[in-house]
């Protein structure tokens, strides 16, 4: 996330701070050193709680590259959610259950030490015992308040993965998303009109953006399942020799505007060039390599009816920008990340 700064790595995901939140803990440390406290256990059961989100998200093959703390909680940035249900589950149960299993765990020490009536309490920092108690009912509030499905809290994809049992990811996520706007504008209107309040306007903002980004790539996955590679095949298109030299390439990259390219060589298939490999060989060896030297030949190809949502898959998993179409051995056209941006951009009633 932009305007972050690296605090430190553990298990291969780096711990970040947002500016922000240090203007947070600079009003705390001039409320003196109990309030310092307060903010850095209230922040460290933050990050404990995101890290078990993350730790589990990783045990299903999930990357998890980063946890940035932000004023109003941590966010765990995640490649790609599963669309298994369960798996979603429990990765989105394991930051409540932490909380939950400290407050369990540490009930027996805390009543030794503070007395039985600690849980009685008031919220305060006057004193260290009020302090550490304070601190120790945070994570009643961490638990309770990521429980609520608001969408994409916790509670909220608790509620998708269980509503995706019957009704499908789609449908699941617009229900979520519309309960994740609805508590959004409760939020909102606790934090402007009941009483008001900055931090619940923030995440009253925070729920409602991140709700709609979640709706976006869910639109964007069900509209493309729809169309399939013939769709929006265009049969005009260049190709390449392997003897050709890279100056000769980008003399054709620059007078037609394609710029991904299969070679072939009596008539047959032998490798694929994208955008990115003829950029990155110019730049390391310049002009003198020939295709032959650049080309992939190890690619995926796709089928005219291979669906749209599956060849975008494909594409990101092998980190490639465009693919070669076959057909009875020979290739008839490419499909590029382009051209399904823009089958989308037509395709969608939102935009
Ligand atoms: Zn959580």
């Amino acid at each position: 996330m932009r305007g972050s700064i690296r605090l430190f790595k553990v298990f291969g995901i780096s711990i970040n701070i947002h500016v922000t939140f240090l203007l947070i803990l600079a009003l705390f440390f001039w409320g003196g050193l109990k309030s310092a406290v307060l903010i850095i256990g209230v922040f460290t059961l933050v990050t404990l709680h995101e890290l078990c989100h993350s730790l589990v998200a990783k045990r299903f093959g999930v990357q998890v590259t980063d946890i940035t703390l932000l004023p109003i909680g941590g966010v765990a940035s995640m490649a790609r959610m599963p669309e298994k249900p369960l798996q979603e589950f429990l990765i989105a149960l394991a930051g409540p259950l932490f909380n939950l299993a400290v407050i369990v765990a540490l009930y027996l020490p805390m009543q030794a030490i503070f007395g039985r009536g600690f849980l009685r309490y008031p919220l305060s920092i006057e004193t260290w015992p009020l302090t550490a108690v304070y601190i120790y009912k945070i994570n009643f509030f961490l638990a309770v308040f990521n429980l609520i499905p608001a969408f994409p809290m916790d509670g909220g994809r608790l509620l998708r993965s269980v509503l995706a049992q019957k009704l499908g990811f789609y449908r699941a996520t617009k229900i979520a998303v519309s309960l994740g706007h609805l508590f959004a504008l409760v939020f909102a209107f606790f934090g402007i009109v009941v009483r008001f309040n900055i931090l619940w306007i923030a995440i009253a903002f925070f729920i409602y953006i991140a709700a709609s980004s979640e709706e976006a790539q869910v639109d964007i996955k069900e509209t493309l399942k729809k169309v399939r590679v013939r769709d929006i095949l265009s049969r005009d298109f260049l190709k390449l020799t392997s003897d050709m030299t890279l100056k000769k390439v980008l003399e054709t990259m620059f007078h037609s505007r394609q710029e991904d390219f299969p070679v072939v060589d009596g008539g047959r298939m032998t490798g694929f060039v994208t955008r990115q490999d003829i950029m990155n060989s110019i730049h390391q060896f310049g002009m003198e390599k020939s295709v032959s030297d650049i080309m992939r030949k190890d690619f995926p190809a796709l089928s005219e009816t291979d669906k749209l949502g599956a060849v975008q898959e494909l594409m990101h998993d092998k980190g490639m920008t465009a693919l070669p179409v076959m057909k009875d051995g020979q290739v008839i056209g490419i499909v590029t990340f382009e051209d399904i941006g823009r089958a989308y951009t037509i395709l969608a009633r939102r935009f």
